[in-house]
């Protein structure tokens, strides 16, 4: 299932215009109850050593139809393995649209999956 991702890490390599340009996403949490204690383990600090290590897991056809349609293709698969949360479906995220939060993260732990809900 492709997800629809926004994502305000601006510091990430894979960040373009607040939506991420990854084709895969992991998203960290274990066995947290809290939204606080997720985050994305695929962060890559921007730098040109990132920007060419990180190559292989750029999400290019989206990118591109995304420029000439206007339209949102960008929208990576994620693993995630915060197993309490309610749109966890056998470590894969259900949300249709989930968002990332991390405007000022230099490095994964500082970011936040902002649509955790703990199962109730
Ligand atoms: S922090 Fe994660 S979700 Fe956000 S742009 Fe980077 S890889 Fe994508
Ligand atoms: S919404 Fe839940 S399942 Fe989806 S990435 Fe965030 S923590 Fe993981």
């Amino acid at each position: 299932m492709d997800n629809k991702l926004a994502c305000s890490a601006n510091h990430c390599v894979h960040n373009m215009n607040n939506l991420c340009g990854a084709a895969k996403v992991e998203i960290k949490g274990g066995g947290t109850q809290s939204g606080d204690n997720t985050f994305c383990h695929t962060y890559a600090q921007k730098s040109v050593k990132n920007y060419f290590t990180e190559m292989t897991n750029l999400n290019v056809v989206g990118g591109i139809t995304q420029i000439f349609s206007g339209h949102q293709a960008m929208d990576p698969q994620i693993a995630c393995d915060a197993v309490n949360c309610t749109f966890n479906n056998n470590y894969a995220c259900g949300a249709q649209e989930l968002k990332i939060n991390g405007p000022s993260a230099t490095a994964e732990q500082q970011t936040e999956c902002q649509t955790f809900k703990p199962k109730s």
